[in-house]
């Protein structure tokens, strides 16, 4: 159904996660949107195509996705999480008008930046950038 179908399936290969029905689903959601979506968006998506999918079962293959690793959650600042397919790096950018969460291609920190973290060992990291998106900056400027 759609092209990322080899990716998914060799993602679930390398997980270890069996590729059930409804994580598929979940992660086919996630990967094929721009939108961070939360719980309640991805169930009312999966429910769209597959009515017969109860929110318990789309809840919990989202935590099975979440815990391999395969689904992160994205800042909820204080509000409903949302969450991201995990199958390529990128950082984000937060727009503080509309709310919207926004991918940003990844890039790596420079080395001065990692100096500052001192004996500290990264495992991992993202930046967020924060402003007004290009639709919302567009009315801000004079
Ligand atoms: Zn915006
Ligand atoms: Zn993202």
């Amino acid at each position: 159904m759609s092209n990322l179908q080899p990716e998914l399936e060799q993602v679930f290969r390398a997980s270890g996660l069996r590729a059930t029905a409804q994580r598929y689903a979940v992660l086919e959601f996630l990967a094929s949107t721009p939108v961070h979506a939360t719980a309640e968006e991805i169930f009312a998506a999966i429910n769209r195509h597959d009515p017969r999918a109860s929110r318990a079962t789309v809840y919990n293959s989202l935590r099975s996705l979440e815990k391999a690793g395969l689904v992160r959650e994205v800042l909820s600042d204080g509000q409903a999480a949302r969450f991201d397919a995990n199958l390529h790096r990128h950082h984000h950018f937060v727009c503080d008008v509309c709310g919207e969460v926004e991918d940003v291609p990844w890039f790596e920190i420079p080395a001065a930046a990692r100096a500052v973290l001192g004996e500290r060992q990264v495992h991992n990291y993202e930046i967020v950038f924060r402003g007004a998106c290009a639709r919302c900056g567009k009315g801000a400027k004079e």
